[in-house]
């Protein structure tokens, strides 16, 4: 069994990224900057956009935080995402989901400069990718296929089985892993709630897709020797011996499955890295695409 290591391959795309920007600099030239929205206090979410604000830092990108309180009306947050599509020095933005209850997340959402939108979430985006043509992939699935093309995983021709049909998870990793070309042309298999018998479809999987979020749901009787398991899920347990008071684990039954499996990421450490490194990659393109522009 080989462990998928997001962490060491995200921290080499960082160091790919940082590369250029410090040929950028050196040229003289802007530097990328993503710009980060979020509304209330939620504590994954500010945990996510603190660690994404953070590795901006590290990689030498500006980056701004847009830090609303929960009681901010949809009105105020369009005008904010409206001023952040006509400031010309913020090459990409995302807004962090979920959004508050009283905000409709996918008028935001079509509100946000298809050309900016760094999270691929625009349905111009998830269209152009759909269509295969160029666009802003959703940074997750864009982790997971990278993940695999690093590790030289060949899924040509193979069975891939996916848990989860959300717009930013399960939905664009079944396009990508089906489209035509090198490391894609996978046959693909998209499961959810409502579908029968989700073993029988993991059994004759080559890879599996785990993005439900209920911890320990893939099962080593679920999974055929050799398969490549993927988990994308992470949910917090609670647990008063840890000092933040919870602990974080993935859809699968790691110490059983990995036994079976050929290749198999941790949670964490595997997805989650992955997922920041993307988002980078993708603030660096839509740079590299506004510099080609003006
Ligand atoms: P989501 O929007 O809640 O969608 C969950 C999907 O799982 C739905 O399609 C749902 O089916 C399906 N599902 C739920 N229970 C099921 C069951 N018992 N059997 C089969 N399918 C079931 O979730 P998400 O946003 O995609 O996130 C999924 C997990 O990935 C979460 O743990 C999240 O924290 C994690 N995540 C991780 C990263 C990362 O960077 N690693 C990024 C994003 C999300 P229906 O459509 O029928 O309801």
């Amino acid at each position: 069994m080989t462990l998928l290591n997001g962490k060491e391959i995200a921290n080499q795309i960082k160091d790919e990224i940082t590369a250029e920007v410090d040929k950028m600099k050196i040229r003289g030239e802007k530097v990328p900057h993503l710009a980060a929205v979020l509304v209330g206090n939620d504590g994954a979410s500010l945990t996510y956009v603190g660690s994404k604000v953070r590795s901006c830092k590290r990689i030498g990108f500006e980056s701004t935080l847009k830090h609303l309180p929960e009681d901010t009306s949809e009105e105020e947050l369009l005008k904010l995402v409206k001023e952040l599509n006509d400031n010309p020095d913020i090459d990409g933005y995302i807004v962090q989901l979920p959004l508050p209850k009283h905000i409709d997340e996918q008028k935001v959402l079509l509100a946000v400069d298809p050309d900016k939108d760094v999270d691929g979430f625009h349905p111009a985006n998830f269209g152009k990718m759909a269509l295969d043509m160029e666009s802003f992939i959703p940074a997750t699935p864009f982790g997971i296929m990278e993940l695999l093309r690093r590790y030289e995983i060949d899924i040509e021709g193979k069975h891939a089985v996916i848990i989860g049909r959300s717009h930013i998870v399960g939905r664009p990793i079944s396009i990508l892993l089906s489209q035509k070309g090198k490391f894609a042309n996978a046959t693909v298999t998209l499961t959810h709630s409502r579908t029968r018998d989700i073993k029988a479809l993991t059994l004759q999987a080559d890879i599996i897709v785990s993005a439900l979020g209920v911890p320990g749901f893939l099962t080593e009787d679920m999974v055929q020797e050799g398969a490549v398991i993927i988990d994308v899920g992470i949910t917090r347990v609670p647990d008063d011996s840890k000092e933040r008071g919870y602990y974080l684990t993935g859809d699968v039954d790691f110490d059983a499955v990995s036994k079976k499996a050929s290749y198999i990421t941790p949670v964490p450490g595997g997805v989650g890295p992955m997922t920041i490194a993307m988002l980078l990659q993708n603030t660096l393109l839509a740079r590299k695409r506004r510099a080609e522009k003006s």
